[in-house]
């Protein structure tokens, strides 16, 4: 495209007019905000992010209050099967109010600002480039009230680079389970048993997958996908999760 002399000064009117006619809102708190730039936040929420940093765990990122990078306990134990796991931010501050806005309400204008904070966070160059991203599926039955998974959702605004290879059916869930964030410990882990599955002769022929969900809480729905994953016959499993409960 020919770039036209004045044409940033024309961008920056238009911005100028589109943020005095349609003022955005900070999508922590509500407050007002003088311009439409992402993430759709003000300075105060803004603050109260906590991006994934050192020290944490080399493997599932799990953060630690001090020392340096290391295996925490469950990786050491083996209780992952993933290769690697990074999430973006903390599920603290303004972030539930945006993943709950998404999920709850259906509200599609946090996505920009999760894919924003995603790009902020940095743990997207630590990802290797894969050949299939997978969204954790809802069940049918949940997907049909819902209206959407938010898990495509989220990979389609934080991996646009690699929209043509997210694969929305390939994986997945053969039984409706209750929310896990009504369950706790080993109660969550017998209510996914079973509950994944590869679409019907489907194998993955030592490719390398993606595996994107919204939040890490137990890391319970995210073993049941890689255990999944891996009997089909994935060789690396990494996964990007937007935020990680702590
Ligand atoms: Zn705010
Ligand atoms: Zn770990």
């Amino acid at each position: 495209m020919i770039r036209l002399p004045g044409h940033s000064l024309a961008s920056a009117l238009f911005a100028g007019a589109r943020d005095l006619l349609f003022p955005s809102f900070c999508l922590g708190c509500g407050r007002q905000l003088a311009t439409a730039r992402l993430p759709l936040l003000c300075s105060a929420c803004r603050a109260s992010l906590a991006f994934s940093r050192s020290p944490r765990c080399t493997c599932c990122g799990q953060p630690f209050a001090t020392g340096s990078d290391h295996l925490c306990g469950d990786c050491l134990q083996g209780n992952h099967r993933f290769d690697l796991a990074r999430f973006a931010v903390l599920y603290s501050g303004p972030v539930p109010r945006l993943v709950q806005d998404l999920k709850f309400l259906g509200r599609t204008t946090p996505l920009a600002t999760m894919g924003c904070l995603a790009g902020l966070s940095g743990v997207l160059d630590e990802l290797a480039e894969p050949d299939l991203v997978l969204p954790v599926p809802l069940h049918p039955s949940r997907l049909r009230r819902r209206g959407f998974n938010q898990s495509l959702l989220i990979a389609r605004a934080c991996f646009p680079r690699w929209r043509a290879r997210i694969q929305p059916d390939l994986l997945v869930r053969r039984r409706a389970t209750v929310p896990q964030t009504s369950l706790t410990g080993s109660s969550r882990r017998r209510n996914l048993q079973g509950a994944f599955a590869l679409g019907q002769g489907e194998r993955l022929h030592g490719g390398r997958v993606l595996l994107v969900d919204d939040v890490f809480t137990t890391g319970s729905t995210v073993r049941e996908c890689v255990a999944v994953l891996r009997r089909a016959g994935a060789a690396r499993i990494e996964v990007f999760t937007l935020c990680r409960s702590i």
